[in-house]
């Protein structure tokens, strides 16, 4: 999608610290860390947020989980924290689905 900044970066438009990626999903480290390790994981097609999630879209959303499960692993992660910020009120920035994967410090419950 044309102006969509993580789109921008699976196109290799804008530079990247890749963490894993297939021809489904891309992942990458934040460029803001919220924890020692915080990456962003991301289906390539375009989808706004999980709120546009639907039967024609899920396959990919749930590969997404395949790969956090993954690299997670490959990382050696034992706890870590996936958030989606749904919508400016929770915190979204940038319209294009992704899951944040935070790890390697003490989290609160519930979240601010
Ligand atoms: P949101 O606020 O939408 O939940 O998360 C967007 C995330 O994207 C933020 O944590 C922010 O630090 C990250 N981000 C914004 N611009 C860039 C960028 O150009 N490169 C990378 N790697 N991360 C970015
Ligand atoms: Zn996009």
């Amino acid at each position: 999608m044309q102006d969509c900044l993580f789109c921008k970066i699976v196109a290799g438009e804008i530079p990247s610290k890749k963490v894993y990626e297939d021809e489904q999903c891309y992942a990458f480290y934040d460029i803001d860390p919220q924890a020692p390790t915080h990456f962003l994981v991301i289906p390539k097609q375009h989808i706004q947020s999980v709120a546009a999630v639907d039967a024609g879209n899920s396959a990919v959303v749930a590969h997404c989980f395949e790969v956090i499960a993954k690299v997670a692993k490959d990382l050696g992660l034992e706890s870590f924290r996936v958030v989606s910020n749904i919508g400016e009120q929770a915190g979204q920035s940038v319209f294009h689905l992704h899951f944040h994967v935070l790890s390697g410090r003490d989290m609160t419950w519930p979240p601010g």
